[in-house]
């Protein structure tokens, strides 16, 4: 399988392409506005359609699915708690005001992302879990090498967004945000109950695992050993 993590843009946020073996199809996660880059790896890869999904709204990571999704002929999927978080991106943009932004568009949704549930898309197979607390409908893509037998994964994987990075978590004070407790308990259930071997692939930063998460992130320490 093809699996390139591209970071790029204002907040320098992860975008990822996943293709499975023999396929032509391709699932791009979370478009942010490092369009270049993002059309830099899409040129090294045979594909013919494109699936747009994404982990949740906000604009670091949806800034670029109207461009794909239009460019490309794309299927745009999405939890259907994030609408809110998606038509709040003009308003984000002119907050933030970088001037890569100021252009934002809301992208239409083709279909909403149910949690808890099994997909196959361009032969890869995925679960979805919801893990809200940064914003309502986050969700983690789950990728296990028993799901994905002829696809060479060393590891199961979690693509996660911006539910919990390297020695950090989310933050609760952005658009559709809650608070800590919520989202610590969320991750703790649905993600840190997960095998320790696991590989995360943030929204920011570098790949963790659960194992070191659980061990060392200041975020997460204390709901297990406090
Ligand atoms: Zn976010
Ligand atoms: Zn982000």
């Amino acid at each position: 399988m093809i699996f390139r993590i591209i970071p790029g843009g204002a907040f320098v946020e992860n975008t990822y392409i996943l293709q499975a073996n023999d396929s032509d199809e391709i699932i791009l996660i979370d478009p942010g506005s490092q369009t270049d880059e993002i059309e830099d790896s899409l040129s090294e890869i045979d594909f013919q359609e494109m699936h747009i999904w994404n982990t949740h709204g906000h604009l670091d990571h949806a800034y670029g699915v109207d461009y794909f999704k239009k460019k490309y002929k794309a299927d745009f999927n999405i939890h259907q708690k994030e609408i809110p978080i998606l038509q709040a991106m003009t308003t984000a943009a002119s907050r933030f005001g970088i001037p890569e932004f100021s252009d934002a568009v809301v992208p239409e949704i083709d279909n909403f992302i149910d949690e808890d549930r099994e997909y196959i898309i361009g032969g890869l197979k995925f679960s979805t879990l919801l893990v809200p607390g940064h914003s309502p409908g986050s969700i983690c893509f789950h990728l296990t090498k028993e799901m994905n037998p002829n696809q060479e994964l060393a590891e199961d994987i979690i693509i996660c967004g911006d539910t919990v990075f390297a020695g950090s978590v989310g933050r609760v004070d952005l658009t559709g945000g809650t608070n800590m407790e919520d989202l610590v308990g969320n991750i703790t259930s649905k993600l840190l109950s997960l095998k320790g071997s696991t590989i995360l692939f943030p929204g920011h930063g570098p790949r963790t695992t659960i194992e070191i998460e659980k061990e060392s992130n200041p975020f997460l320490g204390g709901m297990f050993n406090g």
